[in-house]
């Protein structure tokens, strides 16, 4: 269903979300999975093909055309690289599809670059109105740029004697010096296309199907999906491990993609419609889940239940910093080496006796330079730690929303700004853009789960005794707490997930209710409960 028509007669209660569901394979036998894998690589390698072949300024009216392609492969033939891959239609027409997909979101960035620029140029408001037409006319930009401004003035002043075409341009069109608008945007165009990096696509896990490539197959209380294969008529049955599912549940195109372990996983988008959580009762209602979760570093969540979820995320964690610390402290080494070696340079200054030495210095420079500054092995090590951090999060936040079933979710504001990935304190700043991602998940989940997120004031939670109300930043030291003035101990991150619980339904501490004002109200109740007990106020600090 489209999501117009969902929207239709949906109550103030509910939203839509369109959302992927994975399906998880059960663990397939070595020969099904290498079959899997072969599909999965040739249909890559024909994205691949398209991707390389149309992703030249050339073929911006061809990506605009996907259907005239496909035909005319169907008419003449496949080209030979495409036709070796010796895929069944479906799957190179799928191929085709999706890397179109991706070098017409390439284009419209290009088209966006451009119409952007026509604010810094001299041109009139009806040239501009023309740069803008001749963006949306894939033919006539093509012309332009393969630098045919004879055909291309032909071809414009033929579609502007068309009925719909703007009566305004039309007449301007003829005082126009067509010869400077089209050079203009042959040039800041090709500067725009040029900007795009080669679209490839390099991991060979995903594996698209549209609605005629599989079919679901349930036998017994098994649900299957039986997906195309190379070979004509012979499909892969795949054994998913839900055994919930209808047929209803799959419709439209599906994702196969392999995972290192041996399984797949059936991705499938569907429009769901999701209830907007109920408002937060008065009080803490016993009927309905309500948890609070403190986000720790160690491990990785820990519930007002006790329930820990991410156990052992901290050393993980440590083990990858420490990787990043060492690979950044080699190029601190390497930056202060070529400073180094410039002030040398510098020191020979012109004489000409020297100019060999220079230039053997400014080779040895930028030797440094290509093999030890490069982005490249940075970059990976970076994009490696930021998916594993992605995946852990992931694994722990779906598995609290799984096990405690909350209606209510209490967790802490974040109070810091995000700070850059990495830089001089490594280690701080990974843990802030942890904690960031942490919230992002827990915020997203809660949103497909219909759980309400409650974000409570986080001043003191982490320093409040349970047993004597004091609070005191002594209280907590590392993942223990240790009351300095009861001596209650706990678990530092369970104790906090408690406080947080509490401020869900705090009357007097507010999510904005400032720092200091939170500490007074603690400590008025310290005196309080001091007072109940009938002892004195020394004991208040
Ligand atoms: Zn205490």
């Amino acid at each position: 269903m489209s999501i117009k028509s969902l929207k239709k007669g949906l109550g103030k209660d509910k939203e839509i979300h369109s959302v992927t569901r994975k399906e998880l394979s059960i663990l397939l036998t070595e020969r099904k999975f290498k079959a899997i894998q072969r599909t999965v690589s040739k249909t890559v390698e024909a994205q691949n093909f398209f991707l390389k072949t149309y992703s030249g300024i050339r073929s911006i009216q061809i990506i605009s055309f996907p259907r005239a392609l496909r035909d005319s492969y169907v008419n003449n033939g496949l080209p030979v690289e495409l036709a070796e891959l010796e895929l069944q239609d479906r799957q190179w027409k799928i191929a085709l599809e999706r890397a179109f997909d991706t070098l017409s979101s390439i284009k419209a960035i290009a088209d966006e670059n451009v119409r952007d620029s026509l604010v810094h140029t001299r041109f009139s408001e009806n040239e501009k109105h023309l740069i803008r037409y001749l963006l949306k006319m894939p033919e006539l930009l093509q012309l332009v740029l393969d630098g045919k401004p004879v055909v291309a003035e032909a071809l414009l002043k033929r579609q502007s004697k068309q009925d719909k075409f703007n009566e305004t341009l039309r007449e301007a069109i003829s005082e126009m010096n067509l010869e400077r608008i089209f050079s203009w945007l042959r040039r800041r165009y090709r500067e725009a296309y040029a900007k795009n990096k080669k679209p490839r696509i390099k991991k060979r896990r995903t594996y698209h199907l549209d609605p005629n490539m599989y079919s679901f197959i349930q036998n017994g209380k098994r649900c299957y999906i039986a997906i195309a294969s190379l070979e004509p008529r012979k499909r892969i049955l795949i054994p998913l491990t839900s055994r919930s599912l209808t047929k209803a549940d799959f419709v439209g195109n599906i994702k196969v993609v392999l995972r290192s372990d041996g399984k797949v996983e059936v991705h499938r988008g569907i429009n769901a419609v999701v209830m907007i959580p109920p408002p937060l009762p008065e009080a803490n209602d016993k009927k309905i889940g309500i948890i609070a979760v403190d986000k720790g570093f160690t491990d990785l969540l820990h519930g007002s239940s006790g329930q820990k979820y991410g156990v052992g995320y901290g050393s993980k964690m440590a083990c990858w910093s420490d990787s990043m610390q060492r690979t950044n402290s080699g190029r601190g080494r390497m930056r202060s080496r070529i400073t180094e070696l410039k002030k040398r340079i510098k020191s020979l200054g012109n004489n000409p006796n020297s100019s060999s030495k220079v230039r053997a210095l400014n080779r040895k420079i930028s030797r440094i330079q290509k093999n030890n500054l490069g982005s490249q092995k940075v970059d990976k090590k970076r994009e490696f730690i930021k998916k594993e951090v992605q995946k852990e999060i992931g694994t722990a936040v779906n598995t609290l929303f799984k096990m405690e079933e909350p209606k209510v979710l209490g967790v802490e504001k974040l109070d810091f700004e995000g700070g850059a990935f990495y830089g001089k304190r490594i280690n701080r700043l990974l843990k802030t853009w942890h904690k960031g991602r942490l919230q992002d998940a827990l915020v997203k989940s809660a949103k497909t789960n219909c759980v309400r997120l409650e974000q409570v004031n986080p001043a003191y939670t982490s320093q409040l005794c349970r047993a004597c109300a004091a609070v005191d930043a002594r209280n907590r030291k590392g993942d223990q707490f240790d009351c300095v003035h009861c001596g209650h101990k706990a678990d530092a991150n369970f104790a906090a997930s408690l406080n947080i619980f509490d401020r869900i339904f705090d009357p007097e501490i507010g999510l904005y209710t400032p720092h200091k004002l939170v500490k007074e109200i603690l400590i008025q109740r310290y005196r309080l409960r001091l007072a109940n007990q009938g002892l004195n106020e020394q004991e208040v600090r």
